[in-house]
């Protein structure tokens, strides 16, 4: 790598880190401290001032730094002091916005395989986005430009109703609540399920009811998002949270997906803004940051559809059930569900003869000649829709 390289490299890394760090400040939900995305984070401007500058002024003179920072020193150091202070440092020569994973595609390899399918943008319900289809060139997470779908949804469904998560009492029947996973296994979340949490996770400590069976739910807006940041308020601990839909209703995601997929021979870890999108307009997300929920004794079930609501994502699932449309493959193969942020094909976790796909790689994915390069969903109770993507992924951004 020459210097100029290494120094886009490392203000990429910078900025990748910053953005992460911005997003941190803000409340958030627990959605986004899921503990596989913490490896996403390198070093932070501190990181770096800290490990470079040796004097412990604060900032770094031009005997401090060492590569692409002294070979671009004079264009960082705005004010010519000959010291890069933290503000220079931060605010220096930046790319556009990416996502945190950006990281991983810098140099990758492409791969052409015989077969390679474009999205098909009808594939999606109508009903379920908020604009039409348009067509633009944007930039991917490996810093090229590509066309791109722009797809505008509510992230609602269209197919099936969303909830209940919670049940209310430890009466209630599996009607009543969702469902939950362990260990890849799911788990109807009814009345007997919430009194039984003590000897589910072998700890004392969980207590989701009173002493006249009625269980701990949150009850409104200010309730859920208390107890689903990361750092659950303490009057939230042993909880079952429940954000209602329409406590974020004028929530808008946008998609940004490349037309024509480019698969890397190296797989990049998932972002923190969804993996892909179901034809019904609603966000596939990684995987649920079960330890951070489960640490605050608390439970965030998903419905009977794998499907609940955040404060930053609205409606989103972790668990694919069949509740979604679903395009039918000629052959045996399983059907199509929606799209990766990559533009690759996301389908059903089984064939239609009721087998597992053996093949699969790390993200879930494998290639036939009929769909090219496509994934599989996880089984619903694995909490894991993709491993990770090997293509070249697009972006979301939500507003509202
Ligand atoms: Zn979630
Ligand atoms: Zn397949």
């Amino acid at each position: 790598m020459n210097y100029c390289k290494k120094l886009k490299f490392v203000i990429l890394l910078l900025f990748s880190i910053l953005l992460v760090n911005c997003k941190q400040n803000t409340t958030k939900s627990v959605e986004e401290i899921a503990p596989q995305k913490e490896e996403n984070q390198g070093p932070t401007t501190k990181n770096l001032l800290d490990e470079m500058d040796a004097d412990k002024d604060g900032k770094l003179s031009n005997s401090e730094v060492k590569g692409p920072l002294l070979n671009d020193f004079s264009k960082i150091d705005k004010n010519n002091d000959r010291f890069l202070s933290k503000e220079e440092l931060e605010n220096a020569p930046r790319p556009e916005r990416r996502a945190p994973n950006d990281i991983n595609t810098v140099n990758n390899v492409q791969k052409d395989f015989d077969v390679t399918i474009n999205v098909n943008p009808t594939l999606f319900i109508k009903e379920s986005l908020l604009n039409e289809i348009t067509q633009e060139e944007r930039t991917l997470s490996n810093g090229t430009k590509a066309l791109c779908y722009v797809i505008t949804t509510a992230s609602q469904p269209q197919e099936h109703k969303m909830g209940p998560w919670c049940p209310t009492h430890i009466n209630d029947g599996n009607d009543k609540g969702g469902i939950w996973f362990k260990d890849g296994k799911v788990y109807d979340v009814d009345g007997h399920f919430i009194a039984n949490l003590k000897e589910f996770y072998r700890d004392e400590e969980w207590a989701l009811f009173r002493e006249d069976g009625s269980i701990k739910v949150t009850k409104t807006q200010e309730e859920c998002e208390g107890a689903a940041k990361p750092d659950v308020d303490e009057k939230y601990h042993n909880y079952c949270v429940e954000c209602m839909p329409e406590y974020y209703r004028e929530k808008q995601s946008t998609y940004i997906i490349p037309v024509k997929p480019l698969y890397l021979e190296t797989s990049s870890k998932l972002g923190r803004d969804g993996i892909g999108i179901a034809f019904n307009g609603v966000n596939f997300e990684a995987p649920a940051p079960t330890h951070a929920i489960l640490a605050a004794h608390t439970l965030a079930p998903l419905d009977d559809h794998g499907g609940h609501v955040n404060p930053h994502a609205g409606y989103h699932y972790h668990a694919v059930t069949g509740a979604t449309k679903e395009i039918e493959q000629k052959d045996t193969h399983a059907p199509m569900l929606g799209y990766a942020m990559d533009g690759f094909g996301i389908y059903a976790h089984k064939d239609k003869n009721g087998n597992n796909y053996k093949d699969l790689d790390t993200c879930n994915g494998h290639y036939d000649d009929i769909r090219g390069y496509h994934y599989h969903a996880g089984d619903a109770g694995s909490n894991q829709i993709l491993g990770c993507l090997h293509g070249v992924s697009g972006s979301i951004s939500v507003k509202g």
